[in-house]
């Protein structure tokens, strides 16, 4: 994040984490991921929790720091050189958090919340489905009432931590002849109540998280884990969309920064035809066309941050905010890797893994597609619910505004 921005007590919290980025995770963990050695990185839960970095916007009295999102997003920044996996280990309690804060019971949110920020317990949403993600709301697992339980069927995919967590945070439709926005409700469900896990993918980046289907084969869920009114999955849903993509928005950047940080250094050793590459315009305006693109990303991101912490109307600026910032990333070291030419496509240096890993980011918690759908469909509301006379009508600053018999629109 841009130091102008923070606050001094957020800026020493992003220190703290950058710090934390440099020296918590060794280089062989990272590649032991990437190669798979390791399926779930077990043990950097706790790591994080004892540095004092989960938990930034929650509560202190769970175990938060009661911040907002212009502290917790910076920090987000810093774990983005660790790659997509670690950046989405350390804010799944940021995104589960929000639904147990928000809508949790107190005994839930001593039984689950307390202990995922202490480190102790670790979570993953399970909302995508075979059948789509995008079309969240025509989701096929369903709960059925038993007495004062809930019996769910049902498969959930690409589930970063399904092998790993010990909770879900799950959706499930438990009135399916209701209208898709008042059908679902979500539930905790604790691996040991018999999830199964189906499949395991074969993923081009983003390794090592654990990403895999997993199965509800009729497994019985108390009442006492429905997080929110029943069938108020929507509610929760479009509270969580928050932390979803602003933590999307944020990690992205510092990963791409990392990559372009290598690339420039690279460009001022590295020779050709007697001179160091960066002495070429073409390697030089890369570089800054990449700094100027990433400096916009974290200004929108951070305006974002602050519309959300100021409970302002949020949908369309989080929207764009995750989508121009994760599309940023992914232009950016795209250029890094153009910079190294070819040994940036080895695995001698590890920009190719920042590529692979980085692509995700414009898929997952909703694609570019449904953020372009939400932001056109955000702002046309704005400009019908905007009052006609508050700004200067610039229609009739045309020379011929009033050629009425050609404004012709059918
Ligand atoms: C590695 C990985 C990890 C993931 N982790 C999780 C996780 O932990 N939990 C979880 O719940 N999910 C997770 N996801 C799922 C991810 O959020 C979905 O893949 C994503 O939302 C897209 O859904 P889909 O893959 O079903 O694609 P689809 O919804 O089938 O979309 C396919 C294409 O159609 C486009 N499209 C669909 N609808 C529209 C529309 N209305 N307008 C315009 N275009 C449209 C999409 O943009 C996309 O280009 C993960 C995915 C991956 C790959």
């Amino acid at each position: 994040m841009l130091d102008v921005l923070l606050s001094p007590e957020e800026k020493k919290l992003r220190d703290k984490a950058r710090e934390f980025a440099r020296t918590a995770v060794s280089p062989e963990m990272l590649k032991d991921m990437d190669q798979e050695k390791i399926v779930f990185p077990f043990g950097f839960h706790k790591k994080v929790a004892e540095a004092g970095l989960y938990g930034i916007r929650f509560p202190k009295k769970y175990g938060g720091l009661g911040l907002g999102w212009t502290a917790e997003s910076p920090v987000i920044q810093e774990m983005g050189p660790l790659g997509m996996v670690l950046g989405c280990q350390y804010s799944m309690p940021s995104i589960v958090g929000e639904a147990l804060t928000r809508f949790g019971t107190e005994e839930q949110k001593q039984k689950f919340l307390v202990p995922m920020l202490r480190g102790d317990l670790v979570s993953a949403e399970a909302l995508t489905e075979p059948r789509g993600g995008s079309d969240f709301f025509g989701a096929t697992t369903v709960g059925r009432r038993d007495g004062n339980d809930w019996i769910l069927t049902g498969a959930k995919r690409f589930i970063v931590g399904a092998e790993g967590a010990d909770f879900f945070l799950v959706y499930v439709k438990t009135a399916p002849e209701a209208p898709p926005h008042a059908s679902i409700s979500v539930f905790i469900v604790e691996r040991d109540r018999g999830v199964k896990v189906e499949h395991i993918f074969g993923l081009m980046g983003s390794r090592g998280g654990g990403t895999g289907r997993i199965a509800f084969h009729e497994i019985r869920v108390p009442q006492e884990n429905m997080v929110g009114p029943e069938n108020g999955g929507a509610l929760i849903f479009n509270q969580m969309m928050i932390p979803e993509r602003m933590t999307s928005a944020s990690g992205p950047m510092g990963g791409a920064q990392a990559a372009l940080d290598l690339a420039a250094e690279y460009s001022t050793k590295r020779k050709a035809f007697g001179r160091p590459i960066r002495k070429f315009q073409a390697v030089s305006f890369k570089v800054a066309e990449s700094m100027t693109l990433l400096d916009a990303a974290r200004g929108l991101v951070y305006l974002a941050a602050r519309t959300v912490d100021a409970g302002l109307p949020h949908r369309r600026i989080v929207s764009e905010a995750k989508k121009y910032s994760t599309e940023v990333a992914w232009q950016v070291v795209n250029n890094a890797m153009q910079i190294m030419g070819g040994i940036g496509y080895t695995d001698v240096y590890p920009i190719e893994r920042a590529l692979r890993d980085l692509r995700l980011a414009m898929i997952w918690t909703g694609t570019s597609e449904i953020m372009s759908n939400l932001i056109q469909h955000e702002y046309y509301d704005e400009l019908k619910a905007r009052a006609k006379d508050d700004r200067r009508n610039v229609e009739l600053d045309a020379t011929r505004a009033d050629a009425t018999a050609e404004k012709v629109y059918e």
